[in-house]
């Protein structure tokens, strides 16, 4: 099946006693029954598939998880109660029997560098960051930490630049250590990271796939060595996704393809329209022919799509004047999330980057005149208009 269609039948109409419903229904129960104590002991021992106890199995979390599982081309998926449990519990099963060493990307989602530093740290686990885009550099690093594991981003935020995912499987292949991908700014729709040899995928579900601003949760989509460690990992620590969660991110992965691609033309138009403002000192788009890594965008991304998460730099602007030009946005939303229906803008200064040392963000080309824009899948002259009425105050 293809991508658009697996979206709309992966997971669903699983014959429930006599009958099949057609979409996979909340199952709220924390225990379940079987008529055969024979069977429920084959279900204990995982001998059999089947929900016995909901911190192990959840039949609509299920549904979910064989959904994921397909879309990223994985071996097992777990859904979890956040993005940030997906991570803890990636990392946790890739350094379980590995070195406690990690190689990450320098430039990582800020929860997820305070994971490593404030979580993992002091548990003993050492980590190295290195630039994902210079890949001697990044070779170098893994060579000399000899990690168990390895952390990059497909796209980072908020400057969208864009690693070889492929190259560092290699890389990470050769050091014997996991690979972890967050994709959860590509989506599979852009890229399937485990068809490009990384080991596991991680996903904050709460931005694209469940895509509607009402979900919290994240998934795992790993091989099948790793999943089976995750899988009993998480029967024992229990980061799992509510059903209701569960429920709502299957509803919003039906839709998943149609509004990546138009997040992601209207993406291409609001760029090129925010290139030619004269308010606007710089864009960074994926989908700029002159953008840094626009030979791994055209090697490894589909044709025509390029994400829709666009930055922009504002001409001679400070906090001041983007907290000026934020205020007067009238219809895009002042949020501190992203892949959502509606667009979104956010100031990486107090969010994303605000525990980096302003220092450290200016080094890394976070400039305070920065800002960055989810977009949705709105009329995309109606969010240029916005811009520009914005842009002019
Ligand atoms: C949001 C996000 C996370 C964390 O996900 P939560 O669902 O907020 O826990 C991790 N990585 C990236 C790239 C994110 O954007």
């Amino acid at each position: 099946m293809k991508f658009e269609s697996k979206v709309v039948h992966a997971g669903d109409r699983q014959k429930a006693g006599d009958f099949i419903p057609s979409t996979t229904p909340i199952y709220t129960a924390s225990t379940y029954i079987y008529d055969s104590m024979a069977q429920l002991d084959r279900v204990f021992g995982r001998e059999e598939l089947g929900p016995s106890y909901a911190r192990y199995d959840n039949p609509t979390t299920t549904a979910l998880e064989t959904l994921i599982c397909q879309l990223e081309n994985g071996a097992g998926a777990l859904a979890c109660s956040s993005g940030m449990a997906a991570l803890h519990l990636a990392i946790l099963g890739a350094l379980i029997d590995r070195p406690k060493r990690m190689v990450a990307a320098n430039i990582i989602y800020g929860a997820s560098m305070k994971l490593l530093m404030n979580v993992f740290g002091p548990m003993g686990v050492e980590t190295e960051f290195a630039d994902p885009c210079d890949l001697a550099a990044f070779e170098t690093a893994v060579r000399q930490t000899k990690p168990g594991a390895i952390l990059v981003e497909t796209v980072a935020n908020p400057l969208l630049r864009v690693c070889e995912i492929d190259r560092i499987a290699a890389i990470a292949e050769s050091a014997n250590a996991v690979l972890i991908v967050d994709n959860t700014f590509a989506t599979p729709v852009l890229m399937q990271p485990l068809e490009l040899g990384a080991h596991m995928v991680v996903h904050s579900a709460t931005k694209y796939l469940a895509g509607h601003g009402d979900v919290m949760g994240g998934v795992i989509v790993a091989d099948q060595r790793n999943f089976e460690v995750l899988n009993s990992l998480s029967r024992t620590i229990g980061p799992i996704m509510s059903p209701f969660e569960s429920y709502l991110t299957m509803r919003g992965i039906k839709t998943l393809a149609l509004r990546v691609e138009r997040q992601c033309s209207n993406a291409s138009k609001v760029a090129s329209w925010l290139a030619t403002h004269p308010g606007v000192e710089r864009v960074h788009f994926t989908g700029d022919p002159a953008h840094p890594d626009a030979a791994t965008i055209a090697r490894l991304f589909p044709k025509n799509l390029y994400g829709a998460m666009v930055a922009f730099e504002l001409k001679g602007a400070g906090r001041d004047e983007v907290f000026r030009m934020m205020e007067s946005l009238r219809m895009i939303v002042r949020g501190t999330s992203l892949g959502d229906v509606h667009t979104m803008m956010l100031y990486p200064p107090i969010s994303s980057h605000r525990d980096v040392a302003p220092k450290h963000r200016e080094r890394l080309g976070i400039r305070d005149n920065l800002v960055r824009l989810s977009i949705g899948i709105e009329a995309a002259e109606d969010i240029i208009a916005d811009l520009d009425q914005a842009l002019a105050r």
